[in-house]
């Protein structure tokens, strides 16, 4: 398997238009409860973001609790990822994410190169920061991605992490 980003950023573009999702911040938590996905907040080891599965017919995602809050949001959408892009990897074992954060300390490890995991933080990233949304509050004037202070303003507005916010414009050039 070798990630799909077109398919990723596809999905989470339906998942706004399904929700008719017209300004940000993005209500991940509303969108995945009116999936009737279960949405369960745990203190889980501090590299642990979240985790995806299903029981007895019962998709549930669990989140980190212990992380900042834009930074559970992302845990959120990744793991919705996997839901939407990844039903039969999840159906049989419970499926660990380390998000972002393994991709950047190490990105030719198995995890950081593991499809799976680029596909969901693809989708995670288009879903709370669309393109289109995104564009709109860099204006026409364009955004310095060296700029710490415009970088963490931007984030802000997301509600996501400076971290996903430079992951996403990255993703943009
Ligand atoms: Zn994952």
């Amino acid at each position: 398997m070798i990630p799909d980003k077109i398919r990723a950023r596809e999905a989470a573009q339906e998942v706004l238009d399904e929700f008719n999702i017209k300004r940000i911040p993005v209500p991940i938590e509303r969108i995945i409860k009116s999936k009737k996905i279960v949405l369960e907040y745990a203190p889980l080891d501090e590299e642990l973001s979240g985790m995806a599965y299903t029981q007895d017919g019962i998709s549930i995602i669990g989140i980190n609790a212990l992380h900042h809050p834009n930074r559970q949001r992302f845990s959120a959408a990744h793991e919705l990822g996997h839901h939407v892009l990844h039903p039969a990897e999840i159906q049989a074992t419970v499926h660990v994410s380390k998000g972002l954060r393994a991709l950047r300390r190490d990105p030719i490890s198995s995890l950081g190169s593991d499809p799976l995991e680029i596909d969901a933080n693809t989708f995670a990233s288009e879903l709370l920061m669309p393109e289109k949304f995104l564009l709109e509050e860099i204006g026409p004037d364009g955004l310095d991605i060296d700029d710490d202070t415009s970088v963490e303003k931007l984030a802000k507005k997301f509600r996501v992490s400076v971290s996903a916010m430079k992951y996403r414009l990255g993703s943009l050039i």
